[in-house]
């Protein structure tokens, strides 16, 4: 992934002003007793990261974007695999998002920070 692209900040879990420190404490999302835990600023550059209180609110509109995404797109699939069939698309959709709760909770906080934070290659400290 290039580094200096929003992508690789929320792909990559790492502060997207430096591009550099790490956003979230562990780098695994299933690591389930710290999945959430974010530092408090930057590591590397210093950058603040929760800007104000309930700035993360923002990051559920995030979350519900990529949860209807992620809907439509296993909608498909199960549509083309068995064809129209509510039982096995709730069912089987549960389960996805049962699954996939770390990893969107972390990427809706990465992608809303990347809204109003961009890449400075010289950060000053
Ligand atoms: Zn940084």
């Amino acid at each position: 992934m290039i580094k200096g692209t929003k992508l690789y900040s929320i792909l990559g879990n790492k502060c997207p002003r430096c591009h550099e420190g790490d956003f979230f404490i562990t780098k695994n999302p299933y690591n389930l007793k710290k999945f959430d835990k974010m530092y408090e600023r930057c590591t590397v550059c210093n950058e603040k990261f929760d800007k104000e209180p309930g700035f993360f609110y923002g990051a559920m509109y995030v979350n519900y974007a990529l949860t209807v995404a992620l809907g439509v797109g296993w909608f498909i699939l199960i549509y083309l695999m068995y064809g129209f069939d509510p039982m096995i698309y709730v069912v089987s959709f549960s389960i996805v998002l049962l699954i996939t709760i770390p990893w969107m909770f972390r990427t809706g906080r990465l992608v809303w920070i990347n809204f109003f934070v961009k890449y400075k290659k010289d950060f000053v400290k």
